[in-house]
């Protein structure tokens, strides 16, 4: 049965009372059917309306074949009984749809104005909204041009008007986009004089609504170019999110907000530049403990444990291992781990660390030159290095 779209006819109302017609049961979940609804179902690129009907939350709103059908929960549809319904949309997401929508409108529309290319689709998301533009890209100042001409827009406050255009009328508005085929009527969004599209979203009465409009970047998308905004109160979060973090970057830096990019980079290659000498003198350091490690041992077995972590013990063995053709067996204190190392051609590191690794319950991998695991507590490792020792 066909369902009053009221979405349409009326205002945007947070609350209206309608009938249930009918509840069916549908896979772990229940569509209800109304005789009218102020819920918009998902549909050109908008996603549907949320809200309650007598409580039960709306799920999911979605059109077929004229009929409006509302998803709630199993357990909310089967609390539901036919009757009066007191509906109640969820009028601020409703809004930052519309809002987002119209916006699409007119950015579609003097996209096209301004550079002649089409947008071949569009959706409007939670979070943020795309058009895909039929061009292999945009430059930044093509960017930036449509995101000023679209503020022209808004601040110009144009009407948005809807014409219910019979199909063998269509040919009288000069669409931006193709029609669609098979409607009894054809709802044509008008921003006057400047855009015609054939739409069935909601949108809002005049341009001024939508407040502000940003494109956040754009990128390339199967040929065409993928461009990203936000409009509304989003624009004003999103704002307010980046002024935040520009504060906090700014303080942190002592610069001022405006060069936080400089700023960063800056000290990005400052600590670039300690890392480095950082670096030099942890391993210069490491060969030193390495040639005291070695002295006096051409083969055989060296092991110890160091108060280092695994890193440390790691730059030592390494260093060591190019000083002699003993196997080394170093553990660090700090975090259980080993490292075991050897040049010697002959000798496999396998064959010296298996059982001992065993016996003392730790755990590693390695080849015949390298070798490196952990254990769960000191005393393993202690034992286990004791052990190797005595190889
Ligand atoms: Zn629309």
């Amino acid at each position: 049965m066909q369902t009053e779209k009221a979405y349409y006819t009326l205002p945007v109302v947070e609350t209206c009372t309608a009938e249930i017609r009918e509840i069916r049961p549908l896979n772990g979940s229940a569509e209800v059917i109304l005789d009218k609804t102020i819920f918009y179902p998902e549909g050109g690129g908008q996603s549907g309306d949320r809200g309650t009907i007598n409580g039960a939350a709306l799920l999911d709103v979605q059109e077929k074949d004229g009929e409006i059908l509302h998803r709630v929960s199993a357990e909310d549809g089967a609390g539901l009984a036919p009757g009066p319904a007191e509906l109640v949309l969820d009028v601020p997401r409703r809004r930052d749809l519309t809002v987002h929508h119209t916006g699409q409108h007119l950015l579609s529309g003097i996209t096209l104005s301004l550079t002649g290319k089409p947008t071949v689709s569009m959706r409007i998301g939670e979070a943020v909204c795309t058009i895909d533009v039929d061009t292999p890209e945009f430059s930044q100042d093509t960017l930036v041009a449509l995101e000023e001409a679209v503020a022209d827009g808004i601040e110009e406050n144009s009407p948005v008007i809807i014409h219910l255009c019979p199909p063998e009328r269509i040919e009288d508005f000069p669409l931006r986009k193709i029609p669609p085929k098979g409607e009894e009527v054809i709802r044509v969004v008008e921003i006057r004089g400047k855009d015609f599209s054939p739409c069935c979203g909601t949108h809002l009465q005049s341009t001024g609504q939508i407040g502000m409009l940003r494109i956040l970047g754009a990128e390339k998308y199967k040929g065409m170019t993928r461009v990203y905004f936000i409009a509304g109160r989003r624009v004003l979060r999103d704002s307010r999110l980046l002024r935040q973090n520009g504060d906090a970057v700014s303080q942190a830096l002592k610069v001022p907000v405006g060069e936080i990019g400089k700023g960063v980079r800056a000290y990005l290659e400052k600590t670039g530049i300690l890392e480095r000498t950082l670096k030099a003198r942890e391993e210069e350091l490491a060969r030193y403990k390495a040639q005291d490690l070695v002295r006096g041992h051409r083969d055989g077995v060296i092991a110890g444990l160091l108060d280092a972590d695994i890193n440390e013990v790691l730059r030592i063995g390494k260093a060591a291992q190019k000083l002699t053709e003993a196997a080394i067996l170093l553990g660090a204190r700090k975090d259980g781990k080993f490292g075991a190392f050897c040049s010697a051609e002959t000798v496999d590191l396998r064959s010296l660390i298996k059982e001992p690794l065993e016996t003392y319950g730790g755990k590693g991998g390695g080849g015949h030159s390298f070798f490196q695991g952990v254990f769960p507590n000191e005393k393993g490792l202690s034992l286990f290095i004791d052990a190797f020792s005595k190889k």
